[in-house]
């Protein structure tokens, strides 16, 4: 088990506080990682900034090549990847490995896309005078990751500002910190000392010396909004550039016309997997109320057969969820709504048995909109089913959240589809289907979801400024 750091070209222990990273599945320790201290995160971000003028120098084919290397990397040892990612979050093997393999596409894509970037045309734009844009990397950047996928989130992470010839420091959570730095000796092997640096640790300790470090011009968070809430703190000194993907709280609305039984196997899919913990999760579920009653007798018989079990079986579809402080915490919301006089549970709302943090799926209805578990994010098996009378309402109420992540709108209808994508206030907007990604499409938010994006040519943007040159002749 790797469980050491990367900073400047070299692996290292950390000198910090030992933190226990627990198997979700059984509640029992697998290792101790022990975190980067101050001196550490001050080491790796000095070798950030020094190896920056040298890389950020380098062609883009060659940056191109360190990234198909990684990507080659990556893929030779795909299955001990997706094993421990199973071990450090509980999810089935099956989705683990289909992770990994997104994770060798986006560093493949980053690698070819970074090699074809776009801007403004050169010109004469005053006589006398030539203009031309370039765009160069943003400079030393700190980036860092949740638990609900960890290794995705990080190549995510790596491979823009490694494209365009930033260097930087990744900071994963601590709660699932491996296949990151099982990664680590890779990128040790790939690229020059100081150039990727990577520390694990706590927020409050490891994350905190990091984005209030001077050597950083760029903060990259994917976490909660209490976490973005002191990365702008820390930004705001010394006026550093962000980057925020937060939470999301995302509305499915069901038309009358859609296609109940896609709708039915497809939810039962997307809303839980990874139990939910997605930032994407369709949860907030709006169904016309023509076709409501059919619609919730389906989708509950339907989940309630959703395997949940050990994610070293090939045939499970839902792990447990990530902590026994989270599970704590659905399991509050859960109870909350058994108190409810209108709340009603359809399936679901209690633990599995055993030692690890598993919930069953559980589905929520007769709720109003001012309902706590319509506004929140829960972040676990939990979705709610409303019913709309009108367009119009399940409109208004799709986009009555502080969230801005993702939305999805099912009808067999594409006029009415694309009027509502329309109005949908949602970085993205799927039409009969939701989660799915590709890495030539941007992810990220709008709203208390954050800014900025991941994947796609966006993120190569992000990571660089246009600069102006002019030349007087
Ligand atoms: P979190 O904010 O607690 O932790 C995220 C990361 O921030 C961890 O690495 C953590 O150690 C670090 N961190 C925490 N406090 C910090 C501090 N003071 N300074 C620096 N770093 C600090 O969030 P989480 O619980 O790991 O993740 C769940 C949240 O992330 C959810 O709200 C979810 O919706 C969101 N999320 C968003 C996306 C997206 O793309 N929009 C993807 C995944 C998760």
């Amino acid at each position: 088990m790797d469980t050491d750091l990367l900073i400047n070209g070299q692996i290292v222990s950390g000198a910090g506080d030992l933190v226990p990273v627990i198997n979700p599945a059984t509640g029992e320790a697998i290792c101790n990682v022990q975190e980067a201290n101050e001196e550490q995160v001050n080491a790796a971000a000095r070798a950030a900034a020094e190896a920056f003028p040298k890389f950020s120098l380098k062609t883009p084919a060659e940056r191109s090549s360190m990234l198909f290397d990684l990507a080659a990397r990556l893929e030779a040892e795909i299955d001990e990847f997706a094993k421990l990612e199973s071990l450090d979050t509980g999810k089935p093997i099956s989705a683990s490995l289909d992770e990994m393999e997104a994770c060798v596409d986006v560093a493949r894509f980053m690698g070819g896309a970074v090699r074809s970037m776009n801007a403004v045309a050169a010109g004469e734009y005053m006589e006398g005078f030539t203009s031309m844009i370039r765009r160069d990397p943003v400079g030393v950047v700190a980036s860092i990751a949740p638990w609900n996928y960890p290794l995705m989130m990080a190549l995510w992470k790596l491979a823009p500002p490694l494209a365009v010839g930033c260097s930087m420091v990744l900071k994963p959570s601590e709660l699932t910190p491996l296949t990151t730095l099982k990664l680590a000796k890779i990128l040790n092997d790939i690229y020059p000392p100081g150039v990727v640096n990577i520390i694990s640790g706590r927020g409050d300790t490891t994350g905190n010396n990091l984005i209030n470090n001077n050597n950083i011009d760029f903060i990259s968070l994917t976490g909660s909004i209490r976490t973005a809430s002191r990365v702008l703190e820390a930004a705001s000194g010394t006026i550093k550039k962000t980057h925020l993907e937060l939470g999301g709280k995302a509305p499915v609305i069901i038309y009358e016309d859609a296609d109940l039984d896609k709708v039915v196997a497809d939810l039962k899919a997307f809303s839980f997997y990874n139990a939910g913990q997605d930032c994407t999760q369709p949860c907030r579920l709006y169904v016309d109320n023509k076709i409501f009653d059919n619609f919730v007798a389906d989708f509950g018989s339907s989940i309630s057969k959703i395997k949940v079990g050990n994610p070293e079986d090939k045939d499970v579809e839902m792990g447990p969820i990530i902590t026994k402080n989270q599970f704590d915490r659905v399991q509050g919301i859960v109870q909350d709504v058994q108190k409810s006089e209108h709340l009603q549970i359809i399936t679901g709302g209690t633990k599995y048995k055993g030692s690890g943090f598993f919930f069953e799926p559980t589905l929520i209805t007769e709720t109003e909109q001012s309902d706590h578990i319509i506004n929140e994010e829960i972040f676990g098996p939990v979705v709610t089913v409303s019913r709309f009378q009108s367009t119009e309402e399940a409109i208004q109420w799709a986009n009555d959240s502080r969230y801005g992540l993702s939305s999805s709108v099912w009808t067999r209808d594409i006029s009415k589809a694309m009027k509502t994508v329309a109005r949908l206030r949602y970085g993205v907007t799927w039409v009969n289907t939701h989660l799915v990604g590709v890495s030539e499409m941007p992810h990220g938010g709008l709203k208390a979801s954050g800014y900025g994006k991941d994947m796609s040519v966006y993120a190569l943007e992000d990571y660089t400024v246009p600069r102006h040159i002019m030349i007087s002749h």
